[in-house]
């Protein structure tokens, strides 16, 4: 079968790899879709610790190909599938910090990946969908798993100010995952203007160019603020914006080794919670049916759909400008 293999850092490539074999609490998956996403440029780079040889892609979903004796599930459903795969039970799975679990290994990241045309599946990590998804979705529902993470820990109850720095796909997810939560304020703070006018579109009630204004000038007394960029410079807005005793939800990945000011002072006076925000332990099923509900705006994220043998431009350019998501797929 063909695939997209990381055979070390900086060195990808689409190849024949042999088809597994289904074995008894597996299902084989036949891709259909599966997001690239900026976790992918991260492990291309080095940047995130990844098995090497290994098929990438942690963002996908397709058809029930094959199942394992006494499997629940039949071949032809279409499912969404939970990339991250834990113990059940240590200690940290059984307090449901499944993101903890010592044990913890993906598809994609340490074993192969979506980004194949099949995939062996621990049927514990398949989550069916409604067979009537749009295909491209399926590549939703892993990222907005880790998102709706986000929003468990940033709390909203309703009539909150909300900011979100950062306008890629997790940051215009966590736009519509607020909107739907009731904040009443949600600002986005980006760069690229194709993505600040499809925030104003999906939910967010004002944008920021933060090229033309300054953040911390602009923005103050914000109740909870996503950061969803990964970058030093949003990190330490987010102190700056968050009001006393507001929460600050950090989902983007820096570097390894990344290194940002904290002034103990002023976290102590100021009661700040910043809350780091990992995987997307226990929400997958959740990321499945809200997808399936219709009620979030997909479609106007997708910028591009390619094969499998694009993938490695893809990954050696930077994203264009403009562009948001990426999406492979298979026929
Ligand atoms: P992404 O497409 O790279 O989005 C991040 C965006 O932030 C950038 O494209 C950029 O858009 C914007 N940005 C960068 N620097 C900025 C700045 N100084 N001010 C304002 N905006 C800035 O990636 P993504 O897929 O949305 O993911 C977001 C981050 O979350 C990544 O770091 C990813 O690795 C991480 N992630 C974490 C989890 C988790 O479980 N915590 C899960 C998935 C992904 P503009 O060019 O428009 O500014």
């Amino acid at each position: 079968m063909k695939s997209v293999v990381l055979n070390a850092i900086n060195d990808l490539s689409a190849e024949e790899v042999t088809r597994p074999t289904v074995t008894t609490g597996n299902s084989l998956v036949k891709i259909l879709a599966c997001g690239i996403c900026g976790t992918d440029r991260h492990i291309y780079k080095g940047e995130y610790p990844s098995t090497k040889p290994v098929i990438l892609g942690h963002e996908f979903g397709g058809v029930i190909e094959e199942v394992g004796p006494g499997s629940k599930f039949k071949v032809g459903d279409l499912v969404s599938v939970d990339p991250n795969i834990i113990c059940g039970e240590c200690i940290d799975c059984k307090a449901d910090r499944n993101a903890f679990c010592p044990s913890l290994t993906a598809l994609g990241v340490n074993i192969n990946g979506g980004l194949a045309e099949f995939v062996l599946t621990p049927d514990t990590q398949i989550y069916p969908v409604r067979p009537d998804l749009n295909p491209l979705h399926l590549a939703f529902i892993e990222p907005l798993a880790c998102s709706i993470r986000g929003m468990d820990l940033g709390a909203l109850k309703g009539g909150e100010k909300v900011a979100v720095l950062g306008g890629g796909v997790i940051g215009l997810l966590v736009v519509q995952l607020a909107k739907l939560a009731g904040a009443s304020e949600i600002v986005l703070v980006t760069r690229q203007k194709f993505r600040r006018e499809v925030a104003l579109q999906i939910g967010a009630t004002r944008v920021i160019d933060p090229k033309a204004e300054s953040v911390t000038d602009v923005l103050s007394g914000i109740d909870v603020t996503f950061e969803c960029a990964g970058a030093v410079e949003t990190f330490n807005q987010a102190q700056r914006i968050t009001r006393r005793g507001g929460s600050i939800i950090i989902l983007g990945l820096t570097a390894a080794g990344t290194k940002v000011e904290i002034n103990p002072f002023d976290l102590v006076v100021n009661e700040h919670r910043i809350q780091g925000s990992y995987l997307n332990p226990l929400t997958q099923s959740r990321a499945a049916e809200l997808v399936g509900s219709g009620k979030l705006n997909l479609d106007i994220m997708i910028s591009k759909v390619v094969d499998l043998d694009g993938v490695k431009a893809i990954l050696d350019a930077e994203p264009a400008e403009g562009d948001i998501k990426y999406i492979v797929t298979l026929n």
